[in-house]
C-alpha cells in the first residue's frame, strides 16, 4: 500500500481541477469544515455561483483528533462512499451525492452541503426537529427493507455482505458503545452528581445481560445496510426555495447489522435534545422533541409497508412483518439506552448536555432514563409504541 497523501487545504482545488471536478480557469475559496473528530472535509466553494461547491472527505490513517499515534484504517473513506451510493440508490432524497471516489488517496468527493447545519448544533441553538425525525425515519425504512430479506434476493444480500465488511469500526462499536460505557474504563468520565447511580447501573445483573444480548445482537443479527453513527452529529439540515431539507451524513461505520442500531441512535439523541430544552425550562420544545420519535417510527414503518408488496421472498407474510417491526422496536430501544448511558457515562458526551450551564441534573435524567429502558423496554408497551417512550421521556423530568 503506498503511502495517502493527506490533503491539505492550500492542495484541494487543485486537487479538485486535477480530478475534473472543477473547471480549469475556474477560482473560489476553499475551508477545512470537519469538526476534527475522525477525519479531514473541506469545502470548496466557486466565486461563479453557476458552478456547483463541492465538499471533499479524506480519512487520514490515524484518527484525526488524537492524530498519528491512534492509527486507524483509512479504508473507512471508501466504505462510506460505497454505504453513500447506496443509500443514494434508495433514499436519495435524504442522502448527498457522491460525485467522485479516489482509493489511492482515501478520499471522496460529494456536493456541497455548507448551507446547511449539523442537527445537533441547530438543536443546541434552539430550532425544532420539524420534518427532521420523518426523513431519518424513511431513510433507515427505505435502506433497510431494500437491504433485507424482504428487499434483496439472497444473491444481492451476499454481495452486499462482502461488500461492507467494516471490522475495525464494529470494534470501536462494541467498546465505545456497547462496553466502556458499563464498566470502569480509562477514558470514561461522568458528572459527580451520577455517582451513585451510576454504580448502580454497572453493578446491576439485568443490566449485565441486556448489554450482553446487544452485544451479540450487534455482531450477530445482520440484517440489512445500517449507517451505525446515526446520531444528531450525523444530520444536517436546512431550508432550500422554502422547503425543508435533510441529509444523512457520515457511514463510515456502515455495515450489515441490527436495524434498531440506526433507530435507536438517532432516537437517544433526540431523547437528549428534549432533555437539554427541558433543563433550560423550554417544556413545549422537549414535547414536541420527544413526539418526533413517532414520526421516525412511524415514517420507519411507512416505508417498510411500502416495499413489503414488492418483496423478493413471497414465503414472508405478514405475521413476519408483525414480528420483524416488533423485534426492530425492541431492538431500538435496547440501542437507544446504551447510547444515553454512553452520551453520560463514556468516552464521548452530548454537546448537548455539556454546554447546560449544570449538567448535573440533565445527565441524571439521561442515565436514568438509559438504566430503565435498558433493563424494562415493556415500559413502551407490549407493542410498538414510540407514545410509549415519549410519555415516558416527558415525564422524566
Ligand atoms: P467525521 O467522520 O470526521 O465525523 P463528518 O462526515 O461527520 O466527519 O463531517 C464533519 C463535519 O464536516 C460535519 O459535521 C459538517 O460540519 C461538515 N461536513 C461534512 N460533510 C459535508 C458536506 N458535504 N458539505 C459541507 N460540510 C460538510
Ligand atoms: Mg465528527
Ligand atoms: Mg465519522
Ligand atoms: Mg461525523
Amino acid at each position: 500500500m503506498t503511502e495517502p497523501v493527506v490533503l491539505e487545504p492550500a492542495e484541494v482545488w487543485a486537487y479538485l481541477v486535477g480530478r475534473e471536478l472543477l473547471p480549469a480557469d475556474a477560482s473560489g475559496v476553499v475551508r477545512e469544515v470537519g469538526d476534527g473528530n475522525m477525519n479531514r472535509v473541506f469545502v470548496a466553494i466557486p466565486d461563479d455561483s453557476a458552478i456547483a461547491g463541492l465538499a471533499v472527505k479524506q480519512a487520514p490513517p490515524w484518527i484525526q483528533k488524537l492524530g498519528p499515534s491512534a492509527p486507524m484504517s483509512p479504508e473507512r473513506a471508501l466504505i462510506e462512499a460505497r454505504a453513500l451510493r447506496r443509500f443514494a440508490e434508495y433514499a436519495p432524497r435524504q442522502t448527498p451525492r457522491v460525485l467522485d471516489v479516489d482509493p489511492p488517496r482515501f478520499a471522496f468527493t460529494m456536493e456541497d452541503l455548507s448551507d446547511l447545519t449539523v442537527l445537533r448544533t441547530a438543536l443546541n441553538d434552539g430550532a425544532g426537529l420539524g420534518r427532521t425525525s420523518a426523513e431519518v425515519g424513511e431513510l433507515v425504512g427505505r435502506v433497510t427493507f431494500a437491504t433485507s430479506v424482504a428487499g434483496a434476493t439472497p444473491q444481492a444480500r451476499a454481495a452486499l455482505l462482502a461488500d461492507s465488511v467494516n471490522p475495525l469500526l464494529a470494534e470501536v462499536t462494541l467498546q465505545y458503545l456497547l462496553g466502556d460505557p458499563f464498566t470502569t474504563a480509562e477514558h470514561n468520565h461522568h458528572h459527580p452528581a451520577l455517582n451513585t447511580a451510576l454504580q448502580k447501573l454497572r453493578s446491576d445483573p439485568a443490566v449485565r445481560t441486556e448489554l450482553a444480548t446487544l452485544r451479540a445482537d450487534f455482531g450477530g443479527n445482520a440484517q440489512a445496510l445500517v449507517h451505525g453513527d446515526l446520531h444528531s452529529g450525523s444530520v444536517m439540515v436546512g431550508v432550500r426555495k422554502g422547503e425543508p431539507v435533510v441529509r444523512v451524513i457520515d457511514p463510515e461505520f456502515a455495515m450489515v447489522g441490527p436495524i434498531g442500531l440506526d433507530l435507536g441512535l438517532y432516537l437517544a439523541n433526540v431523547v437528549i435534545a428534549a432533555v437539554r430544552a427541558y433543563a433550560q425550562g423550554d417544556a413545549e420544545r422537549g414535547n414536541d422533541h420527544v413526539l418526533s420519535i413517532a414520526d421516525c417510527w412511524d415514517s420507519f414503518c411507512a416505508a417498510w409497508r411500502e416495499g413489503w408488496p414488492g418483496r423478493v421472498d413471497p414465503l414472508l407474510d405478514d405475521g413476519w412483518l408483525l414480528r420483524h417491526l416488533r423485534g426492530v422496536w425492541h431492538d431500538t430501544l435496547g440501542y437507544a439506552a446504551v447510547e444515553l448511558v454512553r452520551r453520560v457515562a463514556g468516552y464521548s458526551h452530548a454537546s448537548d448536555l455539556e454546554t447546560l450551564p449544570d449538567p448535573g441534573p440533565a445527565s441524571a435524567v439521561v442515565l436514568g432514563l438509559g438504566h430503565k429502558l435498558l433493563v424494562d423496554r415493556e415500559i413502551c408497551g407490549s407493542r410498538p409504541d414510540p407514545r410509549a417512550l415519549a410519555h415516558l421521556v416527558s415525564t422524566s423530568w
